[in-house]
């Protein structure tokens, strides 16, 4: 992309997208921003690329590209308990269109402000339509919400409700449909998919509880899995309890446990909570949270079914890398 456009395309969409932070030093315009972390915590950082074809779809609308653009980001700080503060964006472009950036950075826009989180910079280039981004929280090093803290007896929680987003995914895919879902509960399985809400505010109060924590991305059975192998035990769950949305509801239940269980892109936490801080816990939070399970000294996942029985794991998250399918 040549110098003067590149310049006047960062100038035009992304220098005063968000508001400013006193903790921004030096943002957009020079060869690095320059900022600071408060003295007691230390920096959260993680990166997310969305490829066109690969995490999205041709046809999505750009305003919603940007809002899921930077809540993947924000929904990893929330599963550390980190507070969000900064990003970086590095977007690949095959043509300038101004339409769909000024529809980008404004989805982009609004779920910064709602965070008060400031981009500090980026990187521009021409080639297939690829968006980066770099996200950065803090957090205190000792309270960080890790994927390695699971103890035996502790119990398995999730947030929200699991398994829309993997739904909407079948449904555009034309993979599979269902007759009792009308226009409007497709368009509310399309939302989860495309415009997910990074539980921010939930991983911030789960500092004062949480054993370990986790965001589900690509599908509860292989995130909680994660949780499982860092921290060396094992778990049982009711397949019973998933929490599922009132449309998810109204489908096959089998159907509906299976996208719960293996699909991603919910972006809802799944943490563990000692018992003997349960009570605590449960009348301190607010938001929705549903206890599905606990951690057993036993390494491996096992599910309960509706009949009582343990049942195996049919399925398994989404893995880019894998050769099975
Ligand atoms: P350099 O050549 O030193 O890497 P660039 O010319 O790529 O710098 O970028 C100029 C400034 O604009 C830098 O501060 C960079 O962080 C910022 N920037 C570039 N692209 C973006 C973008 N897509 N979003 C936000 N800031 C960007
Ligand atoms: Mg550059």
């Amino acid at each position: 992309m040549s110098s003067l456009s590149e310049f006047s395309l960062i100038e035009t969409y992304f220098t005063d997208l968000t508001s400013k932070r006193d903790d921004v030093t030096l943002g957009i315009g020079d060869d690095c921003a320059l900022l600071q972390c408060p003295d007691d915590h230390v920096v959260a950082v993680s990166i997310d690329t969305l490829v066109e074809g690969i995490h999205f779809f041709e046809d999505v609308a750009p305003e919603n590209l940007g809002h899921k653009s930077l809540a993947v980001g924000l929904s990893d700080l929330a599963a550390m308990g980190a507070e969000p503060a900064w990003f970086t964006l590095a977007l690949t472009l095959p043509e300038i269109d101004n339409k769909w950036l000024k529809d980008f950075s404004q989805g982009l826009a609004n779920l910064a402000k709602q965070y008060n989180v400031q981009l500090v910079g980026g990187d521009t280039t021409k080639g297939p339509l690829t968006i980066s981004i770099q996200v950065h929280g803090f957090v205190k090093l000792e309270q960080a919400l890790r994927r390695d803290g699971a103890q035996v007896g502790d119990l398995i929680y999730v947030s929200g409700s699991l398994g829309d987003a993997g739904a909407a995914l079948q449904l555009k895919l034309e993979t599979w449909n269902d007759e009792h879902l009308s226009s409007q509960d497709q368009q509310s399985l399309f939302q989860r998919l495309e415009k997910p809400t990074p539980r921010v505010e939930l991983g911030q109060k789960l500092l004062e509880f949480a054993s370990s924590a986790i965001d589900i991305s690509d599908g509860l059975s292989s995130d909680l899995g994660h949780i499982l192998n860092k921290s060396g035990v094992g778990a049982a769950i009711d397949l019973t309890k998933l929490p599922l949305s009132p449309t998810l509801q109204k489908i096959d239940s089998k159907q509906a446990q299976d996208f719960a269980l293996n699909s991603g892109d919910d972006y809802e936490l799944c943490f563990t909570i000692p018992a003997d801080k349960q009570v605590a816990f449960e009348s301190t939070v607010t938001e929705a949270c549903t206890q599905i399970g606990v951690i057993e000294a036993k390494s491996g996942l096992r599910m309960i079914g509706v009949d009582g029985q343990q049942q195996t794991l049919t399925g398994s998250g989404y893995d880019h890398f894998s050769t099975e399918d």
